[in-house]
């Protein structure tokens, strides 16, 4: 199996994304404070050779005993420091 999937962290991951960039802050989806980005996880293009040995992030691809999401996506993980809370922004391709 190949993992292709490499995890930024910091604004470093704003860029690492399947469609267009992620914010820097998003809001809080618990307390409504700004959240800041503090890791995207980003899955990368497999190869042709490579399409049917993915481990994909989510691992819900749902053939072939498994599941996914689409293809490939980009998760992003922000950190309220108001009230601590985990927010998260995702998209594919
Ligand atoms: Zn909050």
């Amino acid at each position: 199996m190949i993992n292709k999937t490499k995890v930024y962290y910091g604004e470093e991951g704003c860029i690492h994304t399947c469609q267009d960039h992620f914010l820097k802050e998003i809001r809080c989806e618990k307390c409504g404070a700004p959240a800041r980005i503090t890791m995207t996880v980003s899955e990368q293009i497999p190869e042709q050779h490579e399409r049917d040995k993915i481990i994909y992030a989510t691992d819900l691809y749902h053939k072939d005993d498994r599941m996914w999401i689409h293809d490939i996506c980009s998760v992003a993980i922000y950190f309220c420091p108001q009230c601590l809370h985990a927010s998260v922004e995702w998209n594919q391709f």
